[in-house]
């Protein structure tokens, strides 16, 4: 897991300089308890090495969900994003004040994997017992069972409904009914 934190004006580039943010519509409180306007991706940085002003682009290896999009101004920056000057390697921005807001990475493999796994890993199931009209049967005692363990035993209620029966994955579930 990789941690990126949000930029704001005033962050240091590694080449000496810092960012400068003008268009300033968010904050984040620093440190020193000072507001700093939050960068986006395409703010400027002035590099002391080149002597040349930057711009801000992609360059960390976040992925692009967690960064934050704000309606006119695009997405934000983060810590380890690039400032294209005239330096080569190309300098990359730092973050110093505005280390409260931050954001977890949690890798590829790892996000891969939460999608393959469906996000709701609970089962809940009921079962309604009825005759072959399709009348419920009431007051019938039922046990629910997935291999040799009862999960559930009880009398269906009034619409012929067993309890609800909740499961951890999918699990084959047996009805059994005392006739
Ligand atoms: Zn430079």
């Amino acid at each position: 897991m990789t941690t990126y934190y949000a930029i704001v004006d005033g962050d240091p580039i590694s080449s000496g300089g810092n960012v400068h943010v003008l268009e300033r519509d968010e904050w984040i409180e620093g440190p020193d308890g000072r507001e700093r306007a939050v960068a986006y991706l395409g703010d400027q940085a002035y590099c002391e090495a080149c002597k040349t002003w930057g711009v801000l682009v992609p360059h960390a290896g976040i992925a692009r969900y967690l960064r934050t999009d704000h309606h006119k101004r695009g997405a934000q920056a983060v810590s380890g994003d690039g400032v294209i000057c005239k330096c080569e390697p190309m300098p990359v921005v730092m973050a110093v004040y505005g280390r409260s807001e931050s954001m977890d990475d949690i890798g590829d493999s790892a996000r891969l994997l939460k999608a393959q796994t469906p996000s709701r890993d609970i089962y809940d199931e009921r079962f309604t017992l009825t005759d072959r009209e399709g009348n419920p049967l009431r007051n019938v005692r039922y046990r629910v069972r997935t291999g040799s363990n009862v999960l559930a035993s009880g009398v269906t209620d009034s619409g012929g409904r067993t309890q609800r029966i909740v499961t951890n994955g999918s699990q084959a579930l047996r009805l059994e009914v005392e006739h």
